[in-house]
């Protein structure tokens, strides 16, 4: 008779058919597409750097950040032993060593100190990379990025802060900005009775004797990474809502009235202390004209958006890496499942959705690079951001659910990585402007700025002729957008709202199809458009039609993952 532990010991522990954990891998040069991108445009001068972080990224170590940084959320910590308040939020150490990894590869700054072609694309595509691995600790790092661009019109300011801002030294102390050697930026718009509803804002700014100091009175009912140096926020001024720039510190060096209610306990991004504050009179200083708060904040917002669009982007590439490198490695019914023709479907079908993406963010960015000397990009990008961002991030919620369940119940359980992409997900539909507002956004572009749709149209023309079902879909498009920027115009958009998500969509599939024939394989762009624009695909990922090249679209994106 076999002894109790010799029982335990064969007959239960010999493990196989289980894929190993994917690490050790580069983010970078096994993303195919994003390699060509960033040559095609011309910011090869960042491969270096690309391929570097995207190494690191895949290694053990930081991965291992990442699931730590999650597992042990930030701690409040109010007040002090004798009762002060302290107004400070402990992080676990993965936390800063996520953050001093992103701050030293110029996340949160690149376009604002490299002048190179493509800086923008650069930065996005380090965005990318970083948001696949850890995405809470990207709010913090996109928020100084976005909340440079707002300050830009505060020359005394920038000279002030700017310095701190774009430096590559994490310095996580709660100290004044002089004595620090990095700092970051974050904001407050939303509160109790309003997010998007923004003039419904009831902080108030009190200006001190007619200089462009205020003391702001109020709250905020979410401010992620309250730990940040300084904030942009919106109050209630006598000439109606302002942006102001609000330190932690004020600058005769006292801690300023700024203080942290509660921590946020939320679905996901749950490294990221997203929190409650109140201030009491707290020290601010006027950015832009009083009065005039969306239109300066607005620069902040639009960069936000862009980098929602690009993690939305993110998600779904580590989704369908994970889901690839899984259906490679596990065998069921003799095959591996990568091999099994309905899983091929699926397969194929998550990789045009997550290529259609990286491109469409490319695409996106490059409108960032040349906004500044190019008024036709200037209005591509008003309006391709607010379809990119809405477009990607309602669709990977959805790609990232379908590739958990592409590693069956390895995918629902914690020690992968998939329940954190998914909890993840939907986040970057709520911030920054909800799947509604930003239709609504989409609309308002239209009628108050005509040259956005010549500019979508433009863009949607370059492939004129290629494929009938695009030519069709943009004749469309742009017969519905004219009408609804009509009647927009006329009578304050009444009668388009209804329409505003079915509008939105039909552009971004629209955008992503011309980009994928312009830089895709004939059959992952032939797929795309006969599933996404031709009615032949399905409600669910995995119903591309019978003729679909399944083998030449996965081939090209997932051998560099298999290979590993
Ligand atoms: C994790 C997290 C972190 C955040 N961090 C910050 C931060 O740092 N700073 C900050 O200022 N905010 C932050 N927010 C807040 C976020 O930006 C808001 O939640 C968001 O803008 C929506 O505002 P709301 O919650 O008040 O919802 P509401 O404005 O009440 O909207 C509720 C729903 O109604 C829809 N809706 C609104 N108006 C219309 C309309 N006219 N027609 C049709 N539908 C409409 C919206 O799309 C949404 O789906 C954060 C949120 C989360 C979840």
């Amino acid at each position: 008779m076999n002894s109790p532990a010799r029982i335990v010991g064969s007959a239960t522990h010999e493990v196989f058919n289980q894929p190993s954990p994917l690490t050790g891998y580069n983010l970078f040069l096994t993303d195919k597409t994003l390699v060509n991108e960033i040559e095609r445009e011309g910011a090869v001068w960042a491969g270096p750097q690309l391929a570097e972080l995207g190494r690191l990224l895949g290694t053990e170590e930081l991965q291992h950040w990442g699931f730590e940084a999650n597992e042990n959320k930030p701690v409040l910590h109010t007040h002090d032993q004798s009762g002060n308040r302290r107004d400070e939020v402990l992080f676990h150490p993965s936390w800063h060593n996520l953050m001093r990894t992103s701050v030293e590869h110029r996340v949160h700054s690149l376009p604002w100190i490299e002048k190179q072609q493509g800086a923008h694309l650069a930065r996005a595509a380090l965005l990318m990379l970083t948001a696949q691995n850890e995405a809470g600790h990207t709010c913090p790092i996109s928020m100084t990025f976005s909340g440079l661009a707002a300050l830009r019109v505060e020359p005394e300011l920038m000279r002030e802060w700017e310095a701190k801002l774009i430096s590559s030294s994490y310095d996580p102390r709660f100290v004044p900005v002089q004595q620090k050697a990095g700092a970051l930026l974050g904001m407050g718009m939303t509160e109790k009775q309003g997010g998007s509803d923004v003039r419904a804002n009831t902080t108030v700014a009190e200006r001190i004797d007619g200089s462009r100091e205020y003391l702001i009175t109020g709250h905020k009912w979410f401010c992620s990474a309250p730990m940040c140096d300084a904030f942009l926020i919106l109050a209630q001024a006598p000439k109606g809502l302002s942006c102001f720039f609000l330190p932690r510190w004020t600058p005769a060096g006292e801690r300023n009235r700024f203080h942290i209610q509660r921590l946020k306990d939320k679905l996901g991004n749950r490294s990221n202390a997203s929190s409650e504050v109140e201030f009491h009179g707290a020290w601010a200083q006027l950015v832009g004209e009083e009065g005039r708060g969306i239109n300066t904040i607005i620069e902040m917002v639009h960069h936000t958006r862009l980098d929602c669009a690009i993690a939305a982007a993110a998600l779904m590439r580590q989704a369908l890496v994970q889901a690839v490198h899984h259906a490679g490695h596990r065998k069921a019914f003799g095959k591996l499942l990568i091999d099994q023709p309905l899983m091929r479907n699926v397969l194929a079908d998550l990789t045009l959705e997550s290529e259609a993406a990286t491109l469409l963010m490319v695409r996106l960015a490059r409108s960032f690079d040349a906004r500044e000397s190019d008024e036709r990009e200037r209005a591509f990008g008003r309006i391709a951001t607010a379809i990119s961002k809405y477009w990607l991030c309602k669709r990977s919620p959805m790609h990232v659910s379908e590739a958990l369940e592409c590693l069956g119940g390895n995918g629902y359980v914690e020690e992968s990585i998939m329940p954190r992409l998914y909890r993840e997900a939907p986040l970057y539909s709520i911030w920054e402007g909800s799947g509604n507002v930003i239709c609504l956004d989409i609309l308002r572009a239209l009628a108050k700025d005509p040259s956005t749709l010549e500019a979508l149209m433009h863009e949607l023309r370059l492939v004129a002729g290629a494929d009938p079902r695009i030519d069709s879909c943009v004749s469309e498009l742009e017969a519905s957008l004219s009408q609804h920027a009509a009647r927009s115009a006329a009578n304050g958009s009444g009668n388009a709202e209804g329409q505003a998500r079915r509008l939105a969509e039909r552009a971004a599939l629209a955008l992503q199809a011309s980009l994928m024939v312009q830089h895709s394989s004939n059959a992952a762009a032939n797929a795309f458009i006969s599933s996404r624009l031709g009615g032949e695909g399905g409600h669910a990922f995995g119903t591309l039609p019978s003729d679909a090249d399944v083998q030449s679209i996965l081939d090209p994106i997932c051998q560099p993952v298999l290979a590993l």
